[in-house]
């Protein structure tokens, strides 16, 4: 038996594949957390440089791959034997191997998290193509959701092939049919220009960014239109819950903004994972 039969006839050895292989992907989405916005910075101020005729000293090659990840504090670099998912954390005691200082409990955090979610998403959808493309999606999700939280950015790196790729899976109808994808990216973008626009007439203020509009455009790909309604209601609600309790319980202050991103990954993960039935019982009890 093919180790893909194997998987097909068994749903919990397929459960803890998915989870298993998706703790490298984890680690693997902490480097595309930490790096893509260097990038982007990086390729900003060779643009910026260009633009004014001047040249930039030559600097190390910098990307997902190159250079070999690195302890911060003493550039000690992290072997293959470091760098397992969670484990290396636990037996390093959350510290570097070469100068003992402390390693983010984030980074195992992130891998256990995309681990946790991937199996459930294998679990809740089943050995077929939707798994894939769920994972897909989640994974740019998790990856949108912290970079944004670190920097109040969303890449367009990420969110507009993300909207592509929703675009093209929904060809073959995997979530929605494709009439529903197209008006769903466009009603995205728009509904959140809209809401933007309204509330910094009102206010003088700006509630988020076009990294947000462009994400709710890429979740409007992936689900449909039928589910922005839903998407932004749930994100605006875990975004009250979440900023309450960080001001009673963190002692965050008010005025300090928090980006609204990660409440729209939020709310898309469990608009892909429970939305249909949601909107099926709130049109019921209508
Ligand atoms: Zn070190």
């Amino acid at each position: 038996m093919s180790l893909l039969q194997a998987l097909q006839i068994n749903p919990a050895l397929f459960v803890a594949f998915v989870a298993l292989a998706s703790l490298a992907i984890g680690s693997f989405l902490n480097v595309v957390i930490h790096r893509m916005p260097k990038i982007i910075e990086r390729q900003w101020r060779a643009e910026m440089a260009d633009a004014n005729g001047q040249t930039l000293p030559e600097e190390p090659r910098y990307n997902l791959m190159v250079p070999r990840s690195q302890c911060p504090a003493c550039g000690h670099a992290i072997s293959a034997l470091e760098n397992i998912p969670v484990i290396s954390y636990l037996v390093l005691r959350g510290k570097c191997a070469g100068c003992k200082a402390p390693i983010s409990p984030r980074y195992p955090l992130v891998e256990a998290a995309t681990a946790v979610i991937s199996g459930f998403i294998a679990w809740h959808f089943g050995f077929n193509w939707t798994t894939a493309a769920a994972l897909l999606f989640v994974w740019s999700m998790i990856a949108l959701a912290l970079i944004d939280l670190d920097t109040f950015f969303l890449p367009d790196d990420i969110t507009l092939p993300l909207l592509w790729a929703g675009l093209l899976i929904n060809m073959g109808g995997v979530f929605v049919d494709l009439q529903s994808a197209v008006i769903g990216a466009v009603a995205g973008y728009l509904s959140l220009w809209l809401v933007y626009w309204g509330f910094k007439l009102a206010t003088g203020k700006e509630g988020m960014g076009y990294g947000d509009f462009k994400l709710l455009a890429a979740i409007g790909a992936w689900l449909g239109w039928k589910m922005l309604p839903l998407v932004i209601l749930l994100s605006s609600f875990v975004g009250a819950l979440i900023g309450v309790g960080l001001i009673v319980f963190a002692r965050h202050e008010r005025n300090n903004p928090i980006p609204f991103g990660p409440y729209l990954v939020i709310a898309g993960v469990i608009a892909l994972l429970w939305g249909e039935a949601m909107t099926r019982y709130y049109l019921q009890s209508l």
